[in-house]
């Protein structure tokens, strides 16, 4: 097997799974006052001080949640809630995630205003369109780091600077496609989403991280668990698991960008020499990610293509529900042929260089084959 789809997700590392199979022992339930249970809360507790540690946060800023779509939806339902009365003025771009965008077109129907900011070559966002968009009564930004389909990236730290200039914008970013991948930095965030099975950990468990003196309204209400915020029994072992995952991912980091960096450059060039391919992700993009467009050919039909000979890579993101276009391929290149024909393939510290050798054969012959078909 060869996969290309890291983006969509992770393989479990051995070493986490192995991690949820030994927390799983202390079935206690961590909100219970006897040994079991005292038990339990201990092993959350030192858990979400390694996260935190890593995420250079405190360990009261941390949710967890299911995954990176329960975390976007509390950020912008909990802030759009609670501040209603502050202003209904939303900003977002384009190129969300639908666990964004969808929650945003919900909010419109309730009366919020969603304005979507400019992008500029790369597709990131303009910012001085940010600048004339923000008003005061702009509540929250919500906004990715780095969006999944072509990897563009955001410059939070500017991007804080300009929201922060009205005290009263909240600025939410979805990280889930950089943590794990690059050094992240939560100065300037107020809320931060994050997902385990994006860094090799386990589906089914997230982050949302919370600036300590923010207060959002609850999604889900029913008693105090790690935090007020977010209520249920946690889960022990899941949680667990993500912070062995996270540390592990941390772990000689700088080598592994390296690596994915080196890899981008290589498959770049072998793909640069195919005439019918055209590159959509630019240099200012997450290396993890590389998007590419086959003339003539469908992203469905080249994605089974591979399927066959047992190579994975993604059309759109897997959890796309519009299939007529890529709105991002189309935002760094200005042309419908490539937003049409785009597929994406994303890279790990795992990719060997003999895995995109025989990906680019495979890949070549096979355009040649559904080419040959088509004309
Ligand atoms: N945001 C982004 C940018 C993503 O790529 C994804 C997953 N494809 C999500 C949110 C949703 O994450 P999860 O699967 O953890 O709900």
């Amino acid at each position: 097997m060869i996969y290309l789809d890291y983006s969509a997700t992770t393989m479990t590392n051995k070493e986490v799974l192995d991690s949820f199979n030994k927390a799983s022992t202390y079935f206690g339930n961590p909100n219970s006052l006897h040994k079991l249970g005292v038990e339990a809360k201990k092993l959350i507790d030192a858990s979400t001080e390694q996260i935190a540690s890593i995420l250079k946060c405190k360990k009261e800023e941390i949710i967890y949640t299911s995954g990176a779509t329960e975390s976007n939806n509390m950020a912008i339902k909990g802030v759009c809630f609670k501040y209603q009365n502050r202003g209904k003025h939303i900003i977002t771009t384009k190129l969300e995630h639908s666990s964004i965008s969808e929650p945003l077109k919900y909010l419109e129907g309730l009366g919020f205003i969603i304005d979507y900011v400019n992008l500029d070559n790369n597709g990131s966002i303009d910012l001085d369109d940010l600048k004339n968009k923000l008003r005061d009564d702009t509540i929250l930004v919500t906004i990715s780091s780095v969006t999944s389909e072509v990897g563009t990236r955001n410059n939070i730290k500017e991007i804080s600077e300009i929201v922060h200039s009205n005290n009263k914008t909240i600025l939410h970013v979805d990280m889930t496609q950089s943590i794990g991948k690059e050094i992240i930095s939560l100065e300037g965030v107020d809320l931060a989403s994050m997902s385990a099975h994006k860094f090799y950990g386990i589906k089914g468990i997230g982050i949302l991280y919370k600036r300590e003196s923010l207060i959002i309204d609850p999604l889900l209400m029913g008693g105090k668990s790690t935090t007020i915020y977010r209520s249920g029994t946690p889960s022990t072992s899941l949680i667990v698991s993500m912070s062995k995952a996270l540390r592990l991912q941390y772990e000689d980091i700088d080598k592994k960008i390296e690596h994915v960096k080196e890899l981008n450059k290589y498959l770049r060039d072998k793909l640069s020499s195919i005439e019918e391919i055209h590159i959509n992700s630019t240099d200012t993009c997450i290396p993890h990610i590389l998007n590419i467009s086959i003339k003539d050919v469908k992203p469905e039909t080249m994605l089974h293509a591979l399927e066959e000979n047992d190579i994975y890579i993604s059309t759109k993101t897997a959890c796309s529900d519009d299939d007529s276009y890529s709105l991002s391929v189309y935002s760094v290149t200005n042309n419908m042929d490539y937003a049409k024909t785009s597929i994406r393939i994303s890279l790990s510290h795992l990719t060997t260089k003999e895995e995109l050798d025989e990906f680019v054969n495979v890949l070549t012959k096979e355009i040649k084959k559904l080419t040959t078909w088509y004309n």
